[in-house]
């Protein structure tokens, strides 16, 4: 089944784009997992027809429950890789979806590693995209950092490329899922937590807590969760200060692709992702009207 739309997060800019699409008919999945940084709002006066101050998690429950009355569908999934040819193709840990448009809405992550050195290294042996980067390291040894089911699609990413593929969890114990866990087999998972990143020009080396070392030829970062950037930096969609670029449609660089909400860098608000997500509802519904017609017309 191809859906209209897949929409990726389920906070106040994904949930109200959806209310546009679902009640113009449209099929709609939201793709939502894990928290909004909104639930810690413990309470919210700036947001518009509250009487009483009302917390985050109350909004976030309330949006949801607005979508599934009007008929939306969301799932639980955890969004690892969009892929586009004539339509998209949204991949999470327990599968893949197939929709003609594609809203990002993911909110904005901050992730603290806490490896030294390891911003140093960016572009000199540290990457963030195996799409991009993976054929650097033919036949040589590459490393993944990161603990769950996003590390272990990134390594499976670099199959085509090495054989010499260790996941380092820095730490952490590992999360895979079932599903990902066969794909286990294929990789080294080194658990002990990395002090840090070393190296002349390039990373050369990792210094483990224990002051042990482990000599490789580069590292790709796949920590927590996919994020806005990582679908950008794979998918090329163009970036302006660690946000997705968009235009007054919320249309960014990729046809079919929108982007609303603090994603998008703009004054990060719950008002401003509430109104950014309908005006990304109602282009996604033209879009993919004209879309249909020029199916139907063979054109
Ligand atoms: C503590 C705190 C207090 C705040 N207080 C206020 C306030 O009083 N007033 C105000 O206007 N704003 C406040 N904000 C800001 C507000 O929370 C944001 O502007 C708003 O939530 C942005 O909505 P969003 O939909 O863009 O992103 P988010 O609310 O961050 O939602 C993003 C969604 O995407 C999901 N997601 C992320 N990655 C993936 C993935 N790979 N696959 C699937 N799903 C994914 C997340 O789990 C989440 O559901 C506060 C923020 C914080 C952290």
């Amino acid at each position: 089944m191809i859906y209209d739309v897949i929409i990726i997060g389920k906070g106040p800019a994904g949930i109200s784009t959806a209310l546009y699409t679902v009640r113009a008919n449209m099929k709609t999945l939201v793709l939502g997992f894990g928290k909004s940084g909104l639930e810690k709002a413990e309470k919210i006066d700036n947001y518009y027809g509250f009487s009483q101050s009302v917390s985050g998690a109350k909004l976030l429950e309330e949006g949801e429950k607005q979508l599934l009355r009007v008929g939306g569908e969301i799932r639980e999934e955890e969004v690892i890789s969009i892929e586009k040819d004539e339509i998209f193709h949204v991949s999470t840990t327990k599968g893949t979806w197939k929709s003609l448009a594609v809203l990002i809405a993911t909110g904005q992550k901050t992730v603290k590693i806490g490896i030294r050195n390891l911003k140093n290294f960016e572009g000199r042996g540290v990457s963030y995209c195996t799409t991009c980067d993976g054929f650097f390291y033919r036949n040589k040894k590459a490393g993944v950092l990161g603990y769950n089911d996003f590390a272990l699609h990134e390594a499976k990413e670099l199959i085509p490329f090495t054989q010499d593929i260790t996941i380092f969890t820095n730490g952490k114990k590992t999360e895979f899922s079932e599903e990902m866990e066969s794909y286990l087999e294929t990789f080294q998972v080194n658990q002990k937590p990395i002090q840090s990143f070393e190296g002349e020009d390039f990373l050369e080396y990792l210094v483990f807590e224990d002051g042990t070392q482990f000599h490789l030829d580069g590292i790709f970062v796949a920590y927590e969760s996919a994020s806005a950037s990582t679908f950008a930096q794979k998918l090329g969609i163009v970036m302006q200060d660690q946000s997705i670029l968009v235009n007054q449609n919320q249309e960014t660089n990729i046809e079919g692709l929108y982007a609303a909400g603090d994603c998008t860098g703009i004054f990060k608000r719950i008002s401003v992702a509430v109104g950014q997500g309908a005006i990304a509802g109602r282009q996604i519904i033209e879009y993919v009207r004209k879309q249909k017609q020029s199916q139907m017309s063979g054109s």
